[in-house]
């Protein structure tokens, strides 16, 4: 299955929030939901809208997470199914499989704008974890792991303009930056507080356990 590459700003409009899929802009006027909140389309602005069936609003939860993260339904799916066998509450399980990824860990350190750069540059081998290569998005950060900037990675322009002002944004409190040498670690594996998400994770797992 491939990766959509439409709009960004579509898929926010269609589920009507912000996914913030791209970077400084989403934190801007120029936001497609503050200019123009409406569902994408000829019929976008109707306000004739069938109610939402419990499948449908569970359905919508799910593709809102799976946005969120940019991933692809077999791989998300694969994660909802590794947070059942990993033993209490299947929601925050799944939460925290997401927020391990270092795709999203870049992101959340400020070493990226938006989740599709980040993948980027973890997939142009830019990264390593713990002094080894790493270019797997996917990869899941344990507790005291080292994210790093490559050696010959460090004078990328967009690479280093990111971790300066990295310092200067909130962090989540399990991990720790160091915009200067270009380092985060993984202080601690993220609790349900400090997972900033835009679903009741609870209906993404009825919409799979159905
Ligand atoms: Fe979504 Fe960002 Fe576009 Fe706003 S600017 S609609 S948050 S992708």
């Amino acid at each position: 299955m491939s990766r959509y590459v439409g709009p960004a700003c579509r898929q926010c409009r269609a589920e009507g929030v912000k996914l913030f899929l791209k970077g400084d802009r989403c934190y801007t006027e120029k936001c497609g939901i503050v200019k123009r909140n409406k569902k994408p389309g000829q019929h976008g602005d109707s306000k004739r809208r069938a109610k939402m069936s419990e499948y449908g609003l569970r359905l919508r939860e799910k593709q809102k997470l799976r946005r969120f993260y940019g991933m692809h339904e077999a791989q998300f799916r694969r994660f909802y199914e590794m947070a059942t066998k990993m033993g209490g509450q299947a929601g925050h399980n799944f939460l925290q499989l997401l927020e391990r990824r270092l795709d999203n860990v870049v992101y959340r350190v400020g070493f990226a704008v938006s989740r599709r750069q980040a993948r980027q540059l973890v997939c142009h081998g830019h990264f390593e974890v713990n002094g080894k290569k790493i270019d797997i998005p996917s990869y899941l950060v344990k507790a005291g792991d080292t994210l790093s900037v490559r050696e010959g990675s460090r004078d990328i322009a967009y690479v280093k303009e990111n971790a300066e002002v990295a310092g200067s944004r909130s962090i989540p409190a399990w991990l720790e930056v160091s915009g200067e040498n270009l380092s985060a670690k993984v202080v601690a594996l993220p609790n349900r507080d400090q997972i900033e998400s835009p679903v009741n994770e609870q209906l993404v797992v009825e919409f799979y356990a159905r």
